[in-house]
């Protein structure tokens, strides 16, 4: 019998998969041994006579595996049909585990194994299929699969105050909660939640624990919804000294960077090469004037201060943002193990700067198709690009991270941010 684990699935989100072969063609399939040798003995060194299946390469002084690509790109497994040929002729069981998850991601939660979705794969970030609960009985057996777990105890609050279950299900809960409350525009609950992170980062709370710490919650969230529901979205923000939108592009600088399969095996003299293209294009992008570098390889040319001039995106068409952000926070995927170790308040900056990455990329898209203002596509093409690399880069793990997260929560500069780059 199948082993399966219970788990919890954001229930608003929906997905099926619309074979469009993004997974087989933009991400990194890292095989351990185990899927090498079921790969092997299954007959397909034979069957692509000639071609290579694995690339190894070395990634902070370790050595990984991974399903080698074509040159044109895409999976050497991809069918001409568009199609895994692994699944089609040699069966599910010898497809990679990342290959089968995908776009599901079994997260610790604080309380039980809960499932994150990834946004890059066009049809999460589209709301395009059938509802989760359909597929439970797949997930919950993946999960039992890879041994998820919940968390063995929750993300500290920042500091040296830690956080219990209930208290931390209560903050996700409540910044969740917030996002769909009915009777104020997507922009406005957003700008909203800024105002909620400024108000729990200023609290004083090392006693006001489990039940009194849900309650305090929930009153602050009430609180700045009215204050929210009193403010018009287009009200001026305060003016963003020019320390923080430095920092915020430079944070944005860090999601352009998508590995390229075909990059991760360069050696030396490559490697050097490129981090000094990296050096030069992150300091364009502090900079934040003149040609934007081509950072990845469908990047148009265009210049940082034409992406001003592309107009906000109306309301409606922030809803795959607004949804991304609570599935993260649903699923508690927005700090601790699900995101670099974080503590809880700067995972939660960290996500509230995400629709701001999401406003820029999706700028960008507009300006390489002449459209003077966002649409619900270019929203949806810049909340997948954010999410290629958001929660995925180990770029983030670093410290130096950290503290420019640090810098970005001061009160008031995560809403200036939005206010200004957000869609
Ligand atoms: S990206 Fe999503 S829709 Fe496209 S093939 Fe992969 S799972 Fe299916």
């Amino acid at each position: 019998m199948t082993k399966r684990v219970p788990i919890h699935l954001p229930l608003f989100q929906r997905f099926d998969c619309h074979q469009c072969g993004y997974c087989c063609r933009g991400l990194v399939v890292n095989v351990n041994a185990e899927e090498r040798r079921r790969i092997i003995s299954a007959g397909w060194v034979g069957k692509l006579a000639g071609i290579r299946l694995f690339e190894s390469y070395r990634l902070l002084g370790r050595r990984y595996y991974r399903l080698a690509h074509r040159p044109e790109g895409g999976c050497v497994f991809l069918g001409q049909d568009g199609l895994c040929r692994l699944h089609a002729e040699t069966g599910v069981a010898t497809k990679p585990l990342p290959c089968r998850l995908y776009p599901f991601v079994p997260s610790p939660g604080a309380d039980v194994v809960r499932v994150d979705l990834r946004f890059d794969c066009p049809s999460v970030a589209a709301n395009r299929g059938r509802p989760l609960s359909v597929h439970l009985a797949d997930i919950s057996a993946l999960a039992a699969e890879i041994g998820a777990r919940p968390m063995t105890r929750p993300p500290d609050w920042r500091g040296q105050r830690n956080m219990t279950p209930r208290e931390f299900t209560a903050l996700a809960a409540t910044f969740e909660g917030l996002l769909r409350r009915e009777g104020l525009p997507i922009r406005s609950r957003l700008l909203a939640g800024c105002g909620l992170l400024d108000l729990v980062y200023g609290l004083q709370i090392a006693s006001v624990r489990n039940d009194r710490f849900a309650e305090l919650m929930s009153l602050l969230a009430e609180a700045t919804f009215e204050e929210a529901r009193k403010a018009s979205p287009d009200a001026p923000s305060a003016a963003m000294p020019a320390r923080a939108g430095k920092l915020f592009r430079q944070w944005l600088f860090l999601h352009s960077l998508a590995d390229d399969p075909q990059d991760l095996a360069i050696g030396l003299v490559g490697r050097r090469l490129r981090s000094w293209r990296r050096y030069r294009q992150s300091r364009r992008f502090s900079a934040g004037t003149g040609p934007v570098p081509a950072c990845r390889p469908d990047w148009p040319s265009a210049c940082f201060e034409d992406l001003f001039r592309v107009a906000p995106a109306p309301d409606e068409a922030l809803e795959p943002v607004c949804r991304s952000l609570r599935v993260k926070l649903e699923t508690h995927a927005f700090s601790g193990p699900a995101y670099f170790g974080y503590e809880t308040l700067a995972g939660l900056t960290a996500l509230w700067l995400m629709p701001s990455v999401v406003g820029w990329f999706a700028r960008l898209r507009a300006v390489a198709e002449g459209a003077t203002a966002l649409t619900t596509e270019s929203v949806i093409e810049g909340l997948r690009q954010a999410h290629h690399t958001f929660g995925v880069s180990p770029v983030f793990r670093q410290i130096s991270e950290r503290f420019r997260l640090r810098a970005l929560a001061r009160p008031g500069i995560p809403r200036a941010i939005l206010a200004q780059y957000g869609p």
